[in-house]
């Protein structure tokens, strides 16, 4: 599997309330942690076990040094993750204490990952590409395109919701939204199929996801968890869907093993530090 994306530094703060216009809250002990939907996506699909490679760029900085050890101790291959003259991208999370996130993210090296690293890629063993949007989405459009030129599965994570081309979204399988990107996109989930894509995920939170394909829509389930800490459930999801559709599983089955996995991860604080090995995932059925 291959993704492309956006590798950030998560700067965490656990916050009582969230600030308004103009208001300093108080918040306790700040963590730093490897986060960006990329980055996070290809640590949730190596955590599981699949081989995995991620696209990308950080700066040559400790926040760069940060994310390339966390990729490479969970198992990523980063031969084509660049080292860009900008500063790594850097994502501000305050947290409350109903688990929910508010993010600013400062996308730095993201910006320029470009048609340069698309055309380093080598597709060879390589049966599904995973992108989201932190990075351009011109990249991501020829990511996608040169995917489809190797006979690769695209999947695209459309978050955050930024214009695509037509001829990029008729190459999905699926396109991945949540229920918000994808009442903003489409209206309803059924409707998304209308924008081209082969087939649609819509995740649903604690509800799990909803897979609509032309032949009909499936519900899939999330096993119901203590919520810690939400950030990066999305993206844990996206990849679990990649390494179960890499591992020959229908998209159903893919999206129900990935609102398992998503709601594992859902279970501990973090973005990559709560994805769960494909051990844990068994031991909750
Ligand atoms: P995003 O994080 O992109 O907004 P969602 O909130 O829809 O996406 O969550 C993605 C997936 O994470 C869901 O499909 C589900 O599997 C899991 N998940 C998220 N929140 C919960 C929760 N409260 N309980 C159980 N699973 C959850």
């Amino acid at each position: 599997m291959l993704v492309l994306g956006s590798a950030n530094a998560d700067l965490v703060v656990p916050v009582p309330h969230r600030p308004g216009a103009g208001e300093t809250v108080l918040g306790g002990d700040a963590a730093v942690l490897p986060g960006g939907k990329g980055a996070n996506t290809a640590v949730a699909a190596a955590r599981l076990g699949a081989p995995v490679a991620f696209a990308g760029a950080v700066g040559a900085d400790q926040y760069g040094d940060l994310l390339r050890d966390s990729l490479t101790s969970a198992g990523v291959r980063t031969d084509h993750l660049r080292t860009s003259a900008r500063p790594t991208g850097l994502a501000y999370i305050t947290v409350t204490p109903d688990g929910e996130n508010s993010i600013v993210v400062s996308p730095g090296a993201n910006s320029d990952v470009g048609d340069a690293d698309v055309d380093a890629l080598t597709w060879d063993g390589v049966s599904t590409l995973v992108c989201s949007l932190e990075v351009p989405v011109d990249t991501v459009a020829r990511a996608v395109a040169a995917a489809a030129a190797h006979g690769v599965r695209p999947v695209l994570n459309l978050s955050p919701v930024v214009p695509v081309p037509a001829g990029t979204l008729a190459l999905l399988d699926p396109l991945i939204v949540n229920e918000h990107e994808a009442a903003a996109l489409a209206g309803s989930p059924e409707g998304l199929l209308a924008l081209g894509p082969r087939s649609a995920v819509v995740t649903l939170g604690a509800r799990g996801a909803l897979v609509v394909t032309p032949e009909g829509t499936a519900e899939v389930g999330a096993p119901s968890v203590d919520v810690v800490d939400t950030t990066g459930a999305g993206d844990a999801f996206a990849g679990a869907l990649a390494f179960g559709l890499s591992s020959g599983s229908s998209l159903v089955e893919a999206a129900a093993f990935a609102a398992r996995v998503a709601a594992l991860s859902v279970t501990a604080a973090g973005a990559q530090p709560s994805y769960p090995t494909l051990d844990r995932v068994r031991e909750i059925g």
